[in-house]
């Protein structure tokens, strides 16, 4: 345990001590009996780990399960970090400030591949080796898990077992397997020959091929209403509820719709019963829905009716996420007068639009914006990428032009004075499980290009433009596709200093190459195009939706084909053997 007079002393020499106290209300009881303890780490920020729904579950779901503590461990910040070197204390879990060698497992969640440093950065704040195979059974399981685990190749040698699928299915069971197998008196390597049976669970040192775990009820799964409060800002600081999982609308670029697939949805009155609770409980002000298309949802007007209804006599504040532009309803948006609207074409031109499956027409945007200005919409974000496969200049022109729409409907319609447009491109990454995986990435210096152009262009008054960093797109896209080599690169990034890499104040590209440059691999190697019948370094992963089904997807991409979203017709990708879809 730390010494908790010096890490009072620290603690007033750095930014934030509020990241490193826990303490924050609704704190579950860590003290309770236990023979199983769980530290559960996010690779970032305090203010960014508290914010994530998943892990929220996860946490409260294992204190909620008799006999098992579960705690905290965030990145802790340079300053933090420094300190910790200079007193020679280890990293330690927020609740009851153990050393992670105390923990019986040590889960890292990690959302994105920039996020992979940090877990090196935590394992040697924590005095844990880096590789699986240099932890003995002087120290905890540790295990990964989170979006990233499409593609967890190179990271598979740091830790000794990898969570592919949804925590509240192999988490649950590789914990309950754990604390089986440890009253049995079984060694790390025999438990972990067990746990490689688990749904879900890859064990790096057995190898072979996993299936993706999946709640199959999601209605019924847990939930937690009775969640931590944090007594710092974070990123979103409010009650959130998701409404489901998975998304209908397959946009080929888009990760996230295939990887959370089958589509799952929570009952409306579930969902009013659960924001009931989190209002009571929880004294937050705000409520927010989550989802990854909330448009989506099957009742969506009954819901937002229930909960305003709820909300407005509690005094709560309902935020609605954006919705898409095919299917918006001024109705809806009627509370959020003068607010900022998000609206995300992703592509200029209908063309590529229809190539990427963003199935949002140029009528959609013209009557979606005008009944949105007419509601008197003051602020609009517009948010686009750039090196979409075909992409051509008059793509990047179209880009010029909703912008202009924008203006020029707002001087026809516009309820406000002023209107404000933000306009935001990213770079297109070909990322794990879409049917864009085996597209290359354009040249670092074709991404300038492109976003000089539209630097130039979007130089209007009360339009601003911002563009997502080249050189940290490029990195993320050779790590998106990595294979097992690439351990020894992020090791090497590491050890010469990057960490954070996702902020962009701290991401160093030249860093990023030596330590490519350092192992012997091209980086290229992996931002370039992948034959389509070349073996991929995530196909031991079963994620549902199978390589068919993208190879379809990518030819009527090419054609130019768009396929419509599945609710009420399945396309069959191919998701729906791991569980039911809309049940
Ligand atoms: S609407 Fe498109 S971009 Fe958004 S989550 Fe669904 S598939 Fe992804
Ligand atoms: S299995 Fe069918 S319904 Fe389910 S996500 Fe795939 S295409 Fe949609």
């Amino acid at each position: 345990m730390i010494d908790n007079a010096v890490l009072k002393k620290i603690l007033l020499e750095v930014e934030k001590p509020a990241r490193y106290i826990g303490g924050e209300f609704n704190l579950p009881d860590t003290d309770k009996p236990c023979d199983e303890r769980v530290c559960l780490c996010f690779a970032d920020k305090y203010e960014v780990g508290m914010s994530n729904i998943g892990l929220r579950i996860l946490y409260h779901m294992l204190n909620d399960t008799e006999g098992v503590v579960c705690e905290r461990s965030f990145a802790p910040s340079v300053d933090m970090a420094a300190k910790l070197k200079e007193h020679g204390i280890k990293l330690f879990s927020l609740e009851t400030r153990r050393e992670f060698t105390e923990f019986d497992i040590v889960g890292f969640s990690i959302g994105f591949e920039l996020a992979y440093t940090n877990v090196l950065y935590m394992m040697d704040l924590a005095g844990i080796p880096f590789y699986a195979k240099d932890r003995g059974e002087d120290y905890p399981l540790v295990v990964a898990g989170g979006p990233c685990m499409v593609n967890p190749a190179p990271i598979l040698d740091f830790f000794d077992a990898i969570l592919v699928g949804e925590g509240e299915v192999n988490l649950a069971g590789f914990v309950a397997l754990h604390r089986k197998c440890k009253a049995e008196g079984l060694s790390k390597a025999e438990f972990l020959k067990r746990a490689s049976e688990l749904e879900g669970v890859y064990v790096t040192s057995v190898g072979g091929k996993v299936k993706r775990a999946v709640v199959k009820d999601l209605d019924k799964a847990y939930f937690p209403t009775k969640i931590l409060v944090p007594s710092c800002d974070i990123v979103h600081d409010r009650s959130t509820l998701e409404l489901f999982r998975g998304c209908a609308n397959g946009c080929r670029f888009c990760q996230a719709c295939f990887y959370y697939r089958p589509i799952r949805e929570r009952k409306k009155d579930t969902l009013l019963k659960q924001a009931k609770e989190l209002i009571t409980n929880t004294g937050y002000e705000e409520l927010s829905l989550s989802s990854l298309s909330t448009s989506d949802y099957s009742d969506l007007k009954g819901l937002v009716d229930g909960l305003k209804e709820e909300a407005e006599k509690e005094n709560v504040k309902l935020a609605l996420p954006s919705l898409r532009l095919d299917s918006f309803e001024a109705e809806i948006y009627e509370d959020t007068k003068g607010a900022s609207l998000t609206f995300a074409p992703e592509a200029g031109t209908q063309r590529l639009r229809d190539v990427i499956n963003k199935n949002v027409s140029d009528e959609n945007i013209l009557s979606s914006l005008t009944a949105a200005l007419k509601h008197g919409v003051k602020n609009v974000k517009l948010y686009f990428m750039i090196g979409l496969p075909t992409e051509t200049e008059e793509d990047l022109k179209g880009i010029v032009d909703i912008v202009k729409l924008v203006r020029k409907l707002h001087a026809e319609h516009g309820k406000s004075k002023i209107i404000n447009i933000t306009v935001s491109t990213a770079v297109f990454i070909p990322k794990p499980l879409t049917p864009f995986q085996w597209e290359e990435q354009i040249s670092i210096e074709d991404m300038y290009a492109k976003q000089d152009y539209l630097k130039r262009e979007l130089k209007l008054r009360n339009v601003k433009y911002s563009w997502h960093d080249a050189k940290a797109s490029v990195i993320e896209a050779a790590l998106a596709r990595g294979d097992r080599r690439q351990s020894a690169v992020i090791k090497r990034a590491f050890e010469t200093g990057c960490v954070f890499d996702s902020w962009n104040e701290c991401f160093d590209y030249e860093k990023w190459i030596a330590a490519f440059e350092y192992c012997g691999i091209d980086p290229r190697e992996y931002t370039g195009a992948i034959p389509t019948d070349k073996e991929l370094a995530w196909d031991f992963i079963d994620n549902g939706v199978t390589k068919q089904y993208l190879l379809r997807e990518r030819e009527r991409a090419y054609q130019g084909i768009t396929t419509p979203n599945c609710i009420g017709k399945c396309n069959g990708c191919g998701a729906n053997k791991l569980g039911r879809c809309f049940e």
